[in-house]
């Protein structure tokens, strides 16, 4: 019988793919299930987009690229990172691979050996403690609570970095909160990475362009200049232009760890697909209307939802500055009995409930490391919403 190597049993199944995929079998069984789990745009991916891969296939762009990607790519991404953020990248500190998860996945590997520790501020996505264990580290996951924005404090930064420690890894917005730091906040992070040289940041940027508030959304290599050079820039295009199966992600950071990270492709993937490359290369340099539309009525559904949320005696919800999910606080349930009398106990309790009670599902804070909370997404339509919202309303008013 087969034995999986060590590495694999030492991770799990991401939760959020689990859980969307329990949705979709309860719904293909035949119940009527509001799936608010789902972690990509709602929208389809711009016609013009769709015509720019068209367009590359019949220019035979369907062979094998540079393993650091083509260099209209290349260039569609420092363009994009000089206009937005003012940083400026040469090429050969840029690295492309398949989804912003494989970049994430290719730098730990380049870098992490012998249990080297990986902060990682929670809530976090799921993903980052099981990329971290995989590949030989140590996450060590910090906790940053909902009263100070479920952000990393300069405090709580210093008491974890410890000699062996090797990256930290921020998330803005973030997935499960939407929380993003302010330029202050990242001076102020930067002003203790700055003491410790031995650290570098994994910045993963991924739903910077998802914002919603007036003022420009900024990133720790912008904000403390310093430290450009001990950041990995991640980015992508499956969230900002609702094209996550095309499956680009890409990198900006120092030339030795690019160079690593490509070294790694090479004998991996040799390079992400053709065809997706020049669809990438396109949404990053086309007009940009599609992220402003798409930003305005996610804006829309997060006020809308909130204010929902806010309303239901026992839940509460902070409003996210950006990305597609909000993470309610449930504190307020926990205790209570369900109407066939069992006592909820802990936030995996409560989504169960939701899931088999009113055909709501959504995932427990558990999963992304700070409890009692759960993840709604928001990249459904305002029905979808709606309706969940009217279910949890009424899931809860039938708690004793
Ligand atoms: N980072 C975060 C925080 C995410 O939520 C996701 C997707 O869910 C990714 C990275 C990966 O995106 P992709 O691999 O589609 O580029």
């Amino acid at each position: 019988t087969f034995t999986p190597a060590s590495r694999v049993s030492r991770i799990k199944v991401s939760p959020s793919s689990a859980a969307s995929a329990r949705a979709r079998d309860l719904k293909a069984a035949g119940r009527d299930i509001v799936d608010m789990t789902v972690g990509e745009p709602d929208f389809d991916t711009p016609d013009d987009v769709k015509a720019a891969a068209h367009a590359a296939i019949d220019r035979g762009e369907t062979k094998y690229t540079a393993v650091n990607g083509t260099p209209a790519l290349r260039r569609a991404i420092i363009g994009d990172f000089k206009r937005r953020l003012g940083l400026d990248y040469a090429e050969n500190e840029i690295c492309v691979g398949g989804g912003a998860k494989q970049i994430l996945f290719l730098a730990l590997m380049a870098s992490v050996e012998n249990g080297a520790e990986v902060i990682v501020p929670a809530p976090y996505w799921v993903s980052y403690p099981d990329m971290v264990i995989a590949n030989d580290g140590t996450p060590v996951i910090v906790e940053c609570p909902e009263a100070q924005g479920f952000k990393l404090t300069p405090a709580a930064l210093e008491a974890a970095i410890t000699p062996k420690t090797l990256w930290l890894i921020l998330n803005a917005p973030s997935n499960p909160t939407g929380a993003a730091y302010s330029r202050a906040e990242l001076e102020a992070l930067g002003a203790v990475l700055l003491r410790h040289p031995q650290v570098f940041v994994l910045s993963d940027d991924i739903y910077d362009q998802v914002w919603f508030r007036d003022e420009p959304m900024t990133t720790l290599a912008a904000a403390v200049p310093a430290l450009k050079d001990r950041i990995l820039l991640t980015n992508g295009v499956s969230k900002s232009y609702a094209m996550t199966g095309w499956r680009i992600g890409y990198a900006a950071g120092p030339a030795p760890l690019v160079a690593a990270i490509n070294k790694l492709q090479s004998q991996m993937s040799s390079c992400p697909s053709s065809v997706s490359q020049a669809a990438a290369a396109y949404a990053l340099s086309a007009d940009q209307s599609f992220v402003r539309d798409s930003v305005a009525v996610y804006k829309e559904r997060r006020d809308y939802a909130c204010a929902r949320l806010n309303a239901i005696p026992g839940l509460s919800c902070t409003v996210p500055d950006g990305a597609f999910y909000l993470f309610p606080n449930c504190a307020g349930v926990i205790g209570r009995r369900m109407p066939e009398g069992k006592v909820i106990e802990t936030d995996l309790d409560f989504v169960l409930y939701l899931l088999d009670g009113v055909g709501v599902a959504a995932l427990q804070g558990a999963a992304y490391g700070l409890s009692p909370h759960f993840r709604l997404s928001i990249a459904t339509s305002m029905e979808a919403i709606r309706e969940a919202c009217d279910r949890i309303e009424r899931a809860v008013a039938a708690l004793r």
